[in-house]
């Protein structure tokens, strides 16, 4: 898969102030881009397409070159304090993305170019929480790591990260384009971790994503390049084999990566969820899909932000628990679970 390309790209007046701003101008200027200015990166409105449809695929290939004017970090729990926003939107197309609904109406992809000023804010909070370490998710809001080729701000925030005494990074990709990542100063203070899946959900459910082979092959880098890697199955989803589907995957993982340094990988594990406004969003992007969305097979559950979430049945979930754990300790039996939520 060739790395994430926009077709578009919009910039605001006040990136110019910034290196990287001018830096990304020049650069599409070269390649021919069609650019746009754009008052603020809040405000695409104009984007190409007859109906929402095509208006929603334009925008995942509109980049749109800002500054982060707000440097309040939200929380980001259960892996992280805080989430470090150097990206906001994505170039993936997974039918189940949460963004869909947290981005609304605006799904293009936006990178701020403001990163020092993102950086010192970061530089700020640990230093409220000295001296804990204060650990900070890059992948909240974006795949950061689809768009960092172009913009190198994940490595420039992972080398400041390596610097500071008390500050972590993580973040999660489903994108094999790591190469520039390899040589960063990391210190081992990032963890890189990938989201991986049974090989139905990754065919049915995440297009425009890395193959699992590629996700392994890139992993397998990281891994030698000695940041401490980890892995992410999500959403766990119960289809027709699950079982095998499951175990396959952590037979590749076992196959693929290299023996040395597996003491340290981590697990995360998250089962299938939605709500009922995801529901909505879901259907309308993507019309076809297959994900199973039907709330009387789910088990309610009070979510964050006052709406309730639909998630396995409590036996289910039990099960998946079970086999997940299983697969883990067998194939990877010095590594840690973080959580299975
Ligand atoms: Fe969403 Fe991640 Fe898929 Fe991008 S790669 S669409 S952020 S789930």
């Amino acid at each position: 898969m060739k790395p994430f390309m926009p077709e578009r790209i919009y910039i605001e007046p006040k990136a110019f102030d910034y290196p990287l701003g001018k830096k990304l101008y020049d650069y599409f200027k070269d390649l021919g881009t069609e650019i746009h200015e754009t008052t603020s990166h809040n405000q695409i409105r104009n984007l190409p397409g007859d109906n929402h449809f095509q208006k929603y695929r334009n925008a995942k290939s509109t980049l749109v070159v800002g500054i982060r004017k707000t440097l309040k970090f939200d929380t980001s729990k259960p892996s992280a304090e805080y989430a470090i926003p150097l990206a906001t939107g994505c170039m993936g197309h997974c039918h189940y993305c949460y963004l869909q609904t947290t981005m609304g109406s605006k799904p293009y992809i936006r990178t701020y170019v403001n990163t020092d000023e993102i950086l010192k804010q970061a530089d700020n909070y640990m230093l409220e929480r000295a001296p804990e370490q204060t650990r900070f998710e890059a992948s909240c809001t974006s795949d950061i790591v689809g768009i960092d080729h172009i913009t190198h701000s994940l490595k420039h925030a992972i080398e400041h990260m390596a610097k500071s005494e008390l500050g972590k990074l993580r973040f999660v990709t489903k994108f094999e384009h790591v190469d520039h990542l390899l040589d960063a100063d990391h210190r081992g203070k990032t963890r890189f971790r990938f989201s991986v899946n049974a090989d139905f959900v990754i065919r049915y459910f995440e297009p425009g994503t890395s193959t699992l082979d590629k996700r392994i092959e890139a992993a397998a880098k990281v891994q030698e390049a000695g940041y401490p890697l980890g892995f992410i199955v999500a959403p766990i989803y119960l289809h027709d084999g699950w079982e095998e589907g499951y175990e396959t995957l952590f037979k590749k993982l076992s196959n693929q990566l290299p023996s040395n340094g597996r003491d340290n990988i981590t697990f995360e594990f998250i089962q299938h969820r939605f709500t009922q406004p995801a529901k909505r969003v879901i259907e309308k992007n993507y019309p076809m899909t297959k994900l199973e969305l039907d709330k009387t097979k789910r088990r309610k559950k009070w979510g964050r932000y006052g709406i309730h979430k639909y998630v396995y049945e409590k036996d289910q979930e039990e099960v998946m628990k079970d086999t997940l754990y299983r697969y883990v300790d067998h194939y990877f039996p010095n590594s840690k679970i973080e959580y299975f939520t």
